[in-house]
């Protein structure tokens, strides 16, 4: 008889964001990513992020061997910067993806709390009892993986976030021929999928087809300054946008601290190619005409504080936004954000500018698998057991209906929710308990103070 493997789930089941699980076997705990979520309207106004339910887990602290983090998006580890504040662990993934986690656990001063241990695409390694294989996959962000872990009970895949992409702007993509292997070698025994995007049909489309747009944009706008806002870790994107701003003859002017930071990033580990007299400062603006400039902005979901929000207010240093602009959104507003987004539209269109998003242009290409390309995963992968993760209710249900139609046997699709926790034996896989998993607001760092925190149900009000 193998040893039993144990894991629970502390978030993103159920919800977009906050992702988080613990996997357990011989008494040691590795955690698979530890993420934020953003609240929605209905959390109210005070709060600015939800995390895990820790409580569990720092019950049993000393027993985490480390923290895995498949890629660098808040919702995978911005929560790490509470965790660590109470408990200590080594964290693997790769450069980038550490140095996006690191931004923040630095903001902290947490940094001597963990150790950045850097992976390469495909290593395998020891973290306590478990074989950590990091398998590359296409995501918006790039260096992302998938995780293998070859436990007592054979091998788990949590596929992470990923998409199918055969044209990704830096041609690393989602590594179904090792996924194929581990199937047809040593078997997949579970399964755990990004469900995000699973009741959506078709491929997702490729990242490449944005450039072709946004070249076909700053061609038909030739006479005015451009503005675009992204996501700031999105360096794919900005790699687009850069490009097509220097064939168009423009300097690329970031804006916003997260996309000045994280092109500094990229561009350190390079992942991103902007060379450096194309580089411009926002204080130097004044030395370029409106058609020699692209400014690349953070604020592309409309939040209160970015740079984009302040330049619809008419509150920026450095741009005023007139008739002589043209504004991309290259990026789609998340549910919950589109409020925000459109009252940045309007302020913009009142300044007079000119503006583009994703209902009038194919500015944006989604990040996740859709429907067919989780039916290719899973085609590849052929799990014995499959559990749908990373979603709302109804995306875990659609994944699961997928993994039915491609073969995975009914009774062997499990349908579980954050604080669930699964057992995975000789026998089969099963439910063995629950943890408590509620949306919890972290307190404010104050030293000195008194670590609390306030849970909020999952309806949204306060308890
Ligand atoms: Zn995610
Ligand atoms: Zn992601």
């Amino acid at each position: 008889m193998s040893k039993n493997v144990r894991i629970a789930f502390l978030g993103g089941l159920g919800e977009i964001g906050r992702n988080c699980m613990a996997v357990e076997q011989d008494k040691k705990i590795l955690l698979i990513d530890c993420g934020l979520m953003f609240p929605k309207a209905e959390h109210g106004d005070d709060v600015d992020v939800i995390i895990p339910d820790f409580s569990w887990l720092l019950e049993r602290k000393d027993r985490i061997v480390g923290c895995v983090a498949t890629h660098g998006h808040e919702d995978h580890v911005g929560a790490l910067q509470y965790l660590l504040r109470d408990a200590s662990f080594p964290l693997y993934g790769s450069p980038l993806t550490l140095g996006l986690a690191r931004n923040r656990i630095s903001e902290a001063r947490l940094t001597d709390k963990t150790k950045f241990i850097e992976v390469k695409d495909n290593d395998r390694i020891k973290i306590g009892p478990f074989e950590v294989e990091f398998i590359p996959v296409t995501h918006s962000v790039p260096h992302a993986h998938a995780i293998a872990l070859h436990t007592a009970q054979g091998v788990i895949v949590h596929s992470g976030d990923f998409k199918i992409d055969l044209t990704p702007v830096d041609h690393r993509r989602t590594d179904l021929a090792r996924l194929g292997s581990l199937s047809s070698n040593e078997g997949i025994r579970l399964l755990m999928l990004d469900s995000t995007n699973a009741g959506e049909r078709g491929h997702a489309p490729s990242e490449s087809d944005v450039g072709v747009v946004l070249r076909a944009l700053f061609n038909e706008h030739r006479g005015k300054r451009i503005i675009t806002a992204s996501f700031a870790s999105h360096i794919h994107r900005v790699q687009q946008i850069a490009d097509a701003a220097i064939d168009s003859g423009r300097v690329v002017v970031p804006l916003g601290r997260s996309m000045i930071n994280n092109i500094r990033l990229a561009r350190d580990l390079k992942v991103l190619t902007i060379p450096e007299k194309s580089l411009v400062s926002a204080d130097s603006l004044g030395k370029y005409e409106d058609e020699e400039v692209c400014i690349i902005s953070t604020g592309s979901q409309g939040e209160a504080m970015s740079a984009l929000t302040n330049l619809a207010k008419g509150d920026s240093r450095y741009v005023k936004v007139g008739e002589n602009d043209a504004v991309v959104f290259s990026s789609h507003a998340i549910p919950g954000n589109e409020h925000n987004v459109n009252k940045v539209i309007d302020a913009l269109l009142r300044r007079g500018a000119t503006v583009v998003h994703s209902g009038i242009a194919d500015v944006h290409a989604t990040g996740h698998a859709q429907a067919e390309d989780l039916k290719t995963y899973l085609n590849v992968t052929e799990p014995e057991w499959f559990v749908p993760i990373h979603g709302e209710y109804r995306h875990m249900v659609a994944n699961a209906e997928l993994a039915k139609i491609m073969g995975v046997a009914a009774r062997n699709v499990l349908l579980c929710e954050d604080g669930d926790v699964i057992e995975v034996s000789d026998g089969g896989i099963d439910f063995a308990g629950h943890i408590p998993a509620e949306f919890v607001v972290p307190q404010k760092a104050q030293r000195g103070a008194k670590k609390s925190k306030q849970a909020i149900s999952k309806r949204g009000k306060k308890r």
